[in-house]
């Protein structure tokens, strides 16, 4: 039976395609007493001969796709599960004690993992993680529940999840899948952000999607308006075919703004950049015609990782960065780890609400030398391109003062060492706190720039978590309360001769960038998959009538009211 859920509309576009549940499944089991011994080694030796021929599978896959190295941490779990060190125990218990495969193997494999963790000798630990594993899988197989593997992948899918963690989504194959939906998250959820990066359809916050969908389910994603189908009828397939071709054939025609210049109808130029996560982001930022780099979030090259990069790993990827714009600006944001960002190798003290907590800036003024690492490395890759540096999360003027001296600290030391720095790094900072927009006029005449991060500021104007799909509709990007805050800080910046960007999300939506234009917002920063679809809009803008709109709609009472408003009067693209 065809159903409908409804979720928040996170990467534009149509999907159509089987479900794939990536959902941990449950491994509970209870303890019990085994009459017949034998059968059940048996049972234990049947479910460890699949998951090795499984394990070989994905290994092989995993060469393929993935290289030798990849594949090499399935060698290590076929090891495990041929190791008569281990199997036997395990044996021994289910003869000995009369006991269920499930529970001997469960107490066997933990007391050898509490074992190898609390070895001084990381080659163990490793172990121990690959034992745990291994035990997920052949509990899998007993317990007759499947674990999903993403890198098996070979059909076109839509992933089904709870939430994807950024690592997740890395590991997609792009080839097949075509959109993904999950339970949790906002519009400015990292998943979010992550799907419209790499152009995929996405619906998130559908609150129970995991629970009504099995594996092989047909779905349709639609990206534009949060809908996701369940088993559509044949007829409903079609419109969405047909609404796809349509698409396509809309950005075909902004594919044709690819080299254009971003100017208004009557001739105001702004800068369309990109945001981006990692260094390989850059294909989408030129692929879509980005002229500059707005914003990179460089937490990404700490999470999927085992220990803190090292000053070297961070020059690089800086340094490919800068290189592969030639010249164009590249706003670098230091560390904001912290709020649904974690780094497991970090172990910091759970919060009860992480992000008012310690995070960004907060967290690197306590962590120094973490800080000050990536501040040499920002430092060293300068030379080879328009570096210009952005502090995230500040508060207070104090807070920029002291980040800047460290940053300036770091520059005297790497000068006196010889080394080369680039004498025009701009230093600007987030506005993403309501005190920060509250005090822009200060802060003006300190800083070089400001960028508004909206996905923050408005989860704090509002006091809404961007997280909580319950909520969402506090996600008021055009709410007057959040205008008349971008208009003091764009207001602040250009009293002092500064620039202002914005970072966040709604510098790409489309009912936003009329206000914005006419507000004068600088610089517009958005996901890859906006920028064309922004040009398109904002060449047929004229300036001046998108200041007198923006003057008007900041007296509003109602975000509704402001979308009518410019709706009245701008002609949107299909
Ligand atoms: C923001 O808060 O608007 C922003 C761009 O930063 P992030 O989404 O990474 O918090
Ligand atoms: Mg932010």
């Amino acid at each position: 039976m065809s159903t409908i859920l409804k979720g928040i509309a996170a990467s534009k576009g149509y999907a159509i395609a089987k479900a794939y549940r990536l959902v941990e499944p449950d491994l509970s089991f209870q303890k019990t007493s085994i009459a017949n011994v034998e059968e059940e080694v048996a049972r234990f030796h049947e479910a460890v001969h699949i998951a090795k021929s499984e394990l070989e599978n994905i290994r092989n896959r995993a060469e393929v796709d993935l290289g030798a190295e990849k594949a090499a941490i399935f060698d290590a779990h076929l090891l495990v599960l041929s190791d008569p060190e281990l199997l036997t125990p395990i044996e021994d218990k289910m003869k000995m004690e009369q006991v269920n495969a499930e529970f001997a193997l469960k107490e066997t494999t933990d007391m050898f993992i509490t074992m190898f963790e609390e070895m001084d000798n990381e080659y163990m630990r490793e172990r121990a993680a690959d034992i745990r594993d291994v035990t997920k899988r052949v509990l899998s197989h007993l317990l007759g529940v499947q674990i999903p593997n993403p890198s098996t992948i070979a059909e076109e899918v839509i992933i089904v999840a709870n939430d994807l963690t950024p690592s997740d989504t890395a590991q997609l194959n792009r080839k097949f899948v075509k959109g993904f939906t999950t339970d949790i998250g906002g519009r400015t959820s990292h998943s979010a952000i992550m799907a419209r990066s790499m152009e995929i359809p996405a619906v998130v916050g559908t609150q129970h999607i995991t629970k009504e969908v099995a594996n092989g389910d047909l779905l349709i994603i639609d990206g534009t308006n949060g809908d996701v189908h369940v088993n559509p009828t044949p007829e409903l397939v079609k419109e969405y075919e047909a609404a796809q071709e349509k698409y396509a054939r809309q950005k075909a025609e902004w594919a044709k703004l690819l080299n254009e210049k971003t100017v208004s109808a009557d001739g105001h130029q702004v800068e369309l950049a990109g945001n981006i996560g990692t260094p390989n982001d850059l294909e989408g930022v030129h692929a879509n015609g980005g002229e500059a780099v707005g914003l990179y979030r460089t937490e990404f090259l700490y999470m999927d990782k085992e220990q803190f990069p090292t000053e070297m790993e961070q020059y690089e990827a800086y340094k490919a960065v800068l290189e592969g714009m030639k010249g164009k600006p590249v706003v670098v944001r230091t560390l904001d780890i912290g709020g649904d960002k974690h780094l497991p190798y970090l172990d910091l003290p759970e919060e009860m609400n992480p992000f008012l907590g310690l995070r960004a800036i907060r967290l690197c003024f306590k962590e120094k030398e973490m800080f000050r690492t990536q501040l040499r490395a920002l430092l060293r890759a300068s030379v080879h391109g328009n570096l210009r540096i952005m502090f995230p999360m500040i508060a207070t003027l104090d807070e920029f003062r002291k980040a800047k001296a460290i940053l300036l600290e770091e520059k005297e030391a790497l000068l006196s060492e010889g080394v080369n720095v680039s004498s025009d790094i701009e230093i600007g900072i987030m506005i993403e706190i309501p005190a920060a927009a509250i005090m822009a006029g200060q802060l003006a005449k300190e800083v070089d720039f400001f960028s508004i991060g909206t996905n923050d500021l408005i989860q704090y104007t509002m006091a809404a978590d961007r997280m909580n799909e319950t909520i969402s509709y506090l996600y008021q990007p055009y709410h007057p309360a959040i205008l008349r805050l971008v208009k003091m800080v764009i207001d602040a910046a250009h009293k002092e001769g500064k620039w202002a960007g914005m970072c966040g999300e709604m510098a790409g939506e489309e009912l936003a960038i009329p206000i914005l234009l006419g507000l004068g917002l600088d610089e517009f920063s958005m996901s890859a998959s906006s920028i064309l679809p922004a040009r398109s809009l904002i060449k047929k803008l004229n300036k001046a009538e998108m200041e007198k709109l923006a003057a008007e709609v900041i007296e509003l009472q109602s975000m509704e009211e402001v979308a009518e408003a410019v709706k009245k009067v701008v002609a949107f693209d299909a």
